[in-house]
């Protein structure tokens, strides 16, 4: 799998919760029911993305969902640059 920094992972995955929560607003705003299924889909993929993408570059762990920690919290590796 392709490795992306881990800015840029955080970078997209907070653009596309903003975009599934922006989603559910407006399926709110427009009652419009099946946007809030785009919507889920959007925070689920979201959610599978930092599960593929949030790891340790050195140990390969997941990190969790923070995404802003300084360290890797199993191997030590530091991970802002
Ligand atoms: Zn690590």
């Amino acid at each position: 799998m392709k490795r992306l920094p881990l800015k840029k992972v955080s970078a997209i995955s907070w653009g596309m919760a903003v975009l599934g929560l922006a989603l559910i607003l407006l399926a709110a705003l427009l009652k419009m029911t099946w946007l809030v299924a785009v919507a889920f889909i959007v925070l689920v993929g979201t959610n599978l993305f930092l599960f593929a993408y949030n790891r340790c570059p050195r140990c390969r762990k997941f990190l969790g969902h923070s995404g802003n920690a300084d360290r890797c919290p199993y191997c030590g590796h530091r991970l802002s640059e």
